[in-house]
This record gives C-alpha cells, sequence and structure tokens, in this order.
C-alpha cells in the first residue's frame, strides 16, 4: 500500500488534523470514514505498530477454520452500505461458487474481513483529498494542550493533532494465578496467538483456561492441526458460547423491556424464549430481537441493577449473546461427547512446571479437581475490561495523569454517551479526544463488535 510508513525522528512535521490511535478493525473504520468525509485537504495519522493494518485481535487468524461470529449479511463496515461486505466477497470471489443469498447468512473465515477493510481504505484514499500516513509505532502517551493533544511515541518523539481518536481496542487478561508470567513460553500460549495454538497440537494433553469464545477458536485450530491429545477445558462457569440458529423470526414488541427492573426482564426473556420454541422458533431469535437495543438496555438499568447484572447474569447472558457458528459448536461438542475435550468448572489455582510438563491445580465448587498434568496450558481468558488492570501503557499513563478515568463499574474509560468523548479524572469531557470499541463498554456495553464499531466510526470520523 502506498502510505507514507515509518516516520523518522527526524521528521519536522509532526502536526495533523486527525490522529487516529490503533489500526484494527476500529481505528481502520475512523480512517476510511475520515477519508471519505473529509472536504478539504488535511493530514490523518494512523499510529500502529503491527505491520498489517485492520487485523488488530480478531482478524490476524490466517486459518480458514476461524470463522466470523455474525453472517456475512451483517458485517458491512458502512452504516450506509450494509451490503458491502457481501459485495466485496462477491466481487473478489474470496468465497467461490456460494450464491449472494446463501452468502449473507455464512459465517465466513475471519481473515478475509482484514483484506475487506485494506482494500476499502486503499479505495477511499485514492478519492480522498485527505491524505492519510500510517506511522509503525505505539502511541506511548497523550496529553490535551491549548491547541489540541500532543502524542508522544516510545522513542520520545511527539506529536501533535488537533483531534484524537483512541481505538486501542482489546488486550487480553493475563493468565490468572501467580507466577504465570514466568511459565516458559512454549508452555504458556496465548489463545490470540493463532500460529502458537497450532503449534501445540500433538499427543500431549492440554489445558485451555476459560471457556468463550476463544476457546472455541483453539479448539478448532488444535482439532484442525491433528490433534490427538486430551483437552482440558477449566473455568469458573464451564459454560460454552451457544450456537447460532436458522428459523422464523420473532415479532414481540422489545421496548416495554427498557421499563423493567433487571429481575422483570429476565422473566419476560426466558418467557419469550419458551414461548418462540413452543412455536417451533429457535430461542436465538429472542436475543437477535433485542440485539439492537443492547446499549438502552444498558443505559436503562440503575446501578444497582447493573451491578446484580454483572455479578449474576453476564455469565448467562454473554453465552446467549456472544455466539458461535453451528458448525464450530458441533465441533467442540463432539469432542466433548468422544471425551478428547472434559470440561471442568473450576478455578485455576496454581500452575507447576514439572519434568513431564505443568501440573495444574484447580478448586472446583462441586467436588475436588485431581491434579492435571498437561503439555501446555492456553490463555483463553478473554479481554480486559477492567480499566485498572489494562496493561497497554497508553491506558495507564491516562489514568495515571488524571487525562481519563474508568469508566462505570470501574469498566473500560468513562466516556460521553453520545459522541464517545474522553472523560477526564476530575469529570470534564474533553473535546478533543474520541474513544470508539470496547473501551466504552462501562458506558455503553455493547461496544465492542462491528455493527456498533461502524457506527462510533463515523461519528468520531466527522468530529
Ligand atoms: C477472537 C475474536 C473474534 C471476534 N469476532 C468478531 C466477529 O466475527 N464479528 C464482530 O463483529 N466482532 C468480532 N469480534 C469483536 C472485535 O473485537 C471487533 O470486531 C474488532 O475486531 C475490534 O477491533 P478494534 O480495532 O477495536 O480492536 P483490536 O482488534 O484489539 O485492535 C486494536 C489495535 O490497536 C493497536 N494499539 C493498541 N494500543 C495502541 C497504542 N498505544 N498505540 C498504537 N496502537 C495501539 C493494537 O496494536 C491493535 O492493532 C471478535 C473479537 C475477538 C477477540
Amino acid at each position: 500500500m502506498a502510505y507514507n510508513r515509518g516516520m523518522t525522528a527526524s521528521d519536522t512535521h509532526r502536526q495533523c488534523d486527525l490522529a487516529i490511535v490503533g489500526g484494527g478493525a476500529a481505528g481502520v473504520l475512523v480512517a476510511l470514514q475520515a477519508l471519505r468525509h473529509a472536504q478539504r485537504p488535511s493530514r490523518i495519522v494512523l499510529f500502529e505498530p503491527a505491520s498489517v493494518l485492520a487485523e488488530g485481535i480478531a482478524y490476524a487468524t490466517p486459518w480458514p477454520e476461524h470463522l466470523l461470529n455474525v453472517p456475512a449479511g451483517k458485517m458491512s463496515g458502512l452504516p450506509d452500505q450494509p451490503a458491502d461486505f457481501l459485495d466485496y466477497l462477491i466481487d473478489s470471489q474470496a468465497i467461490a461458487g456460494v450464491p449472494r443469498e446463501l452468502l449473507a447468512d455464512q459465517f465466513v473465515p475471519r481473515r478475509h474481513y482484514a483484506a475487506y477493510l485494506r482494500e476499502r481504505l486503499e479505495q477511499a484514499r485514492e478519492r480522498s483529498v485527505a491524505v492519510l500516513e500510517v506511522v509503525e509505532q505505539p502511541v506511548f502517551a497523550l496529553a490535551p494542550t491549548a491547541q489540541g493533544v500532543q502524542l508522544r511515541l516510545d522513542d520520545e518523539v511527539t506529536w501533535n493533532a488537533q483531534r484524537v481518536v483512541l481505538a486501542c481496542g482489546n488486550s487480553m487478561r493475563p493468565l490468572p494465578v501467580p507466577g504465570a508470567e514466568a511459565l516458559p513460553p512454549a508452555q504458556a500460549v496465548e489463545a490470540w496467538d493463532y500460529d502458537g495454538v497450532r503449534v501445540l497440537a500433538g499427543d500431549d494433553d492440554l489445558a485451555i483456561i476459560g471457556s468463550g469464545l476463544s476457546m472455541a477458536d483453539s479448539v478448532v485450530a488444535l482439532a484442525a492441526a491433528g490433534h490427538r491429545g486430551r483437552i482440558f477445558v477449566l473455568s469458573r462457569h464451564a459454560l460454552l458460547p451457544l450456537p447460532h440458529a436458522h428459523g422464523a423470526a420473532v415479532t414481540f414488541d422489545p421496548q416495554p423491556l427498557l421499563a423493567m427492573p433487571l429481575r422483570q426482564r429476565v422473566r419476560e426473556l426466558r418467557g419469550q424464549a419458551r414461548t418462540a420454541v413452543a412455536q417451533g422458533i429457535p430461542w436465538q431469535s429472542v436475543m437477535d430481537r433485542i440485539r439492537p437495543m443492547g446499549q438502552a438496555l444498558w443505559w436503562s438499568l440503575n446501578e444497582a441493577d447493573q451491578r446484580r447484572f454483572l455479578r449474576h447474569v453476564v455469565r448467562y447472558w454473554d453465552v446467549h449473546r456472544h455466539r458461535i457458528a453451528e458448525s464450530v459448536h458441533a465441533q467442540v461438542a463432539e469432542l466433548e461427547r468422544s471425551g478428547q475435550l472434559q470440561r471442568h468448572r473450576a478455578r485455576l489455582d496454581t500452575l507447576l512446571v514439572q519434568e513431564s510438563g505443568l501440573q495444574l491445580h484447580g478448586r472446583s465448587p462441586n467436588r475436588g479437581l485431581p491434579p492435571l498434568t498437561v503439555g501446555a496450558v492456553i490463555n483463553a481468558t478473554g479481554v480486559e475490561t477492567r480499566a485498572l488492570s489494562m496493561r497497554n501503557p497508553l491506558i495507564q499513563q491516562l489514568l495515571a495523569d488524571g487525562h481519563a478515568r474508568p469508566g462505570p463499574h470501574g469498566l473500560g474509560l468513562d466516556t460521553t454517551v453520545e459522541e464517545g468523548g474522553l472523560i477526564d479524572g476530575h469529570g470534564q469531557p474533553q473535546p478533543a479526544i474520541r474513544v470508539v470499541g470496547s473501551l466504552r463498554i462501562g458506558t455503553l456495553w455493547e461496544s465492542l463488535a462491528i455493527p456498533e464499531l461502524r457506527v462510533q466510526a463515523e461519528q468520531a470520523a466527522r468530529g
């Protein structure tokens, strides 16, 4: 791509109109929209340490078994062109031989998504009066100034921007056990290290900590690479993500839910699911019906009910809301039926390095869990949502210097509801700094997937 990459310390023009921090899917969508909407020549700079744009964590996998968990027909990056991803798949012949109507409902390999975003970014760049530059470095610190915002890179180079959009995305939770960081790298692999997981496939037993979407990713990757050993899945609740389903749509009016307290909502949704199933409609269609209201459902809970939701309901919500393709679910279920995959409801307590491998000790609420000896452990504990535990140095600096504060319930960073303006440590919105994506989880709850990101990206780009 013809971007101006790798700016050096000798560059004396480190001024830009818009700085975007993070070049995963969200940052690329912001850049794309800023290029599309530019009315006059301007300079947009995207800071991303990875050498390939738009992959971030979700779309960095090259493996065909890692599927989108949203049907292709709903994955457009452009709010005003809902079929845009589908158009890309057809035009590029990425998925050969599948008619458009069928493709819209399919869960296609995730690797196509980053290629799609990069192609759309390139097209927007060619047509725009604005210029996009990519700096292949992380932003280490930033601070508001009288003219805008100053950004510092880790080599102490500074940039000045009139506006900044933070699109720093997801960071993984560390393994929840003391001493985990000292484990030999070949024996402790992150689920998002897609190649590293595949390399583990073989005869050794393995343990996966966490039972959500990243666990499913790891299991299908191991199976595709011919793993023969057992797979122990440990998690505090041991609930597996549930599958998507095809079928008729329910038609109930979800608006009254917004006025109900949490307990009544849960009862109502369970009732709607039972009614749907009795009519031969999959329960999943109830979740699909309320999907567009995800943010309103969160705001409309009072603080105490939000806390109750986080304590008692979220684990059930997650497996019903963040579903996986039926084929992936069937594969995980089959491995469990065969005994190769064993699920344990347990909290990981200790990990001991021994000659024979790693010995895991877990604490189970119901019965004792015998020590498990495995060749390696895969960390699939998922996205870190607590601001104070995030390991991104930029987030730590923003919090430490009072330019940001944790969002409601300590989740993500606090932002204004409508515009996503970063709120500082004194509670003051900073109009020159916008936030998109999962960092807004405490304010919006639903702020992770493309249907939300594409809307936020357009708003943030327009300023
Ligand atoms: C495994 C997985 C699968 C998913 N599947 C789907 C799906 O099928 N459909 C869907 O809609 N959503 C899916 N999601 C949700 C997903 O989070 C979003 O779709 C999207 O990928 C998020 O993009 P992002 O850019 O916000 O974050 P990320 O992908 O985390 O990217 C953030 C980027 O910011 C960069 N960065 C961080 N800090 C700095 C810094 N200080 N300076 C410069 N750069 C920085 C990082 O290097 C990274 O490239 C999935 C998520 C995961 C984890």
